[in-house]
């Protein structure tokens, strides 16, 4: 997809700190971090929204959820994590290619803000 930031981070055109990376797809390090550990997975397939989803995109999805998990180790996840899927304004989405924010290293909070 052009003119898409993450589109373009998994084609290698804009660098960022890889953590993982497979055919379906990439981890990286989330540039300004809202927790101590931030990373963001990300489908190698471009679009915006679980609403928009389809099966072949849906099973990339699949695949992340299985996959982080066993990347306690290296990601530094053992003590607990968070995902987040922002999806749309009220969430405050400004990255329009779905991706999993994998959050943790600290306690967190539950608050929305
Ligand atoms: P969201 O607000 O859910 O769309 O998340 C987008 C995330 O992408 C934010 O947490 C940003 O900090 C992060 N981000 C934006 N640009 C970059 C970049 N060049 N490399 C890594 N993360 C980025
Ligand atoms: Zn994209």
């Amino acid at each position: 997809m052009e003119n898409c930031l993450f589109c373009k981070i998994i084609k290698g055109e804009i660098p960022a700190t890889k953590m993982y990376e497979d055919d379906k797809m990439i981890i990286i390090k989330d540039i300004d971090p809202k927790a101590k550990n931030h990373f963001l997975a990300i489908p190698k397939s471009h679009f915006k929204l679980l609403a928009e989803m389809n099966e072949e995109q849906s099973q990339l999805v699949r695949h992340c959820l299985l996959t982080i998990p066993k990347l306690q180790k290296e990601l530094g996840l053992e003590n607990g994590y968070r995902l987040v899927i922002n999806q749309g304004d009220d969430a405050g989405q400004t990255v329009f290619h779905l991706h999993i924010h994998i959050l943790s290293g600290q306690k967190m909070g539950w608050t929305p803000a």
